[in-house]
C-alpha cells in the first residue's frame, strides 16, 4: 500500500515522533512505501483563508472558503501547499493522523490541514459523503497520545469514551469523506510512564501495524439504516458507540 502518515508534533524527540518512527520502520519493512508529512518541519499554513486561492475568485464581493475551494480546484488555482498534500492523500491507501491529544481534539495545525486539505470539491460534494464519500476504498488511522490514564477515557470515566472524543475526527473528518477507519491507536500518558511502560505501548503500536488487514474496522451505521431526514430508522439500534436511540 502507499502509506501517508501525517505527524503533528513540534518536538521530533516527542513520543509521537517515536510512533513515528516506529510506523515507518514497520511499514517499510513489510514493503509498504510510506509518505510522511511533518507538519511542524514543513511550517504548514494551518489558517484557511484568501491565500488559499491564486486566481480569480468565483465571487469577489464575498468570501466562501467552500465555493472558492471548488472553483479554485475546477481551475487549478488552489495554492501550491494544498495541492501537494491532496496529491499525497489522492496517491495514498492509507492515512494515517499521528497526534498528541490537545484539548480533547486534534492540535490546530492539524485541524487546519484538514481545513484546506480536505476542501470542498476534493474531499466531499453534495451527495458525496459517508457511504459515497470520495475517498472510498482509502483506510484511516488515528494514532494518538494523551496527558491522562486510559481509565480517565473510560465510557465512564471523567474525560469520556475516547471514541466519543475522537468522533469528529473519526466521523467528521475520516467517514465523512468516505474512508474506512480502524480502532484507534491510543498511547495514555507516555509522559507518566516508565521507559518499560512506553517500550510496551510502542510494542502494543507494532502489533497494530503487523495486523491492519486482520482489525475489524469501527463501526459506522450504513446509509440503509437511516431515513430521509438522516436519522437513524425507528427500530434500528444505534450501533456506533456515539449515537443513541432516543
Ligand atoms: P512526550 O512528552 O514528548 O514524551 C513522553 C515521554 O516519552 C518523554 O519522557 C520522552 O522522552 C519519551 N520518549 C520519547 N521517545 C521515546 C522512545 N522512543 N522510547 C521511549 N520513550 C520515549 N492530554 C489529554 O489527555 N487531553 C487533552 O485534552 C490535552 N490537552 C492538551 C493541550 C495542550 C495544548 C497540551 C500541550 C497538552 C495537552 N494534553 C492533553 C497532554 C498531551 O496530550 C500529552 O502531553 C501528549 O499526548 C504526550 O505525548 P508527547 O508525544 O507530547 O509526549
Amino acid at each position: 500500500m502507499n502509506i501517508l502518515i501525517v505527524y503533528a508534533h513540534p518536538e521530533p524527540t516527542s513520543f509521537n515522533g517515536a510512533l513515528r518512527d516506529l510506523a515507518i520502520e514497520v511499514l517499510s519493512a513489510q514493503g509498504h512505501m510510506v509518505e510522511i508529512s511533518d507538519l511542524y518541519r514543513m511550517n504548514f499554513n494551518a489558517v484557511t483563508g484568501l491565500g488559499d486561492f491564486t486566481g480569480e475568485r468565483s465571487d469577489s464581493t464575498r468570501l466562501s472558503i467552500a465555493r472558492e475551494q471548488t472553483h479554485a480546484l475546477e481551475t487549478g488555482t488552489i495554492a501550491p501547499d494544498i495541492a501537494a498534500e491532496q496529491a499525497k492523500i489522492s496517491r495514498a491507501d492509507m492515512l494515517i493522523l499521528q497526534f498528541p491529544i490537545w484539548w480533547f481534539g486534534m492540535p490546530a495545525i492539524l485541524k487546519g490541514w484538514a481545513d484546506r486539505v480536505f476542501a470542498r470539491g476534493f474531499a466531499y460534494l453534495p451527495g458525496r459523503k459517508y457511504d459515497t464519500g470520495m475517498f472510498h476504498g482509502k483506510l484511516a488511522l488515528v494514532s494518538a497520545t494523551t496527558g491522562t490514564s486510559a481509565e480517565t477515557y473510560a465510557p465512564d470515566g471523567i474525560d469520556g469514551d475516547i471514541l466519543s472524543v475522537l468522533w469528529p475526527v473519526h466521523n467528521g473528518l475520516l467517514r465523512y469523506t468516505g474512508f474506512d477507519v480502524l480502532p484507534p491507536y491510543v498511547a495514555y500518558m507516555p509522559g507518566r510512564l516508565d521507559q518499560a511502560g512506553r517500550a510496551a505501548q510502542l510494542d502494543a503500536y507494532r502489533e497494530r501495524l503487523l495486523t491492519i488487514d486482520t482489525t475489524p474496522r469501527l463501526f459506522f451505521h450504513p446509509a440503509s439504516d437511516y431515513a430521509p431526514n438522516e436519522r437513524l430508522k425507528p427500530g434500528v439500534l444505534a450501533r456506533s458507540g456515539v449515537q443513541r436511540n432516543v
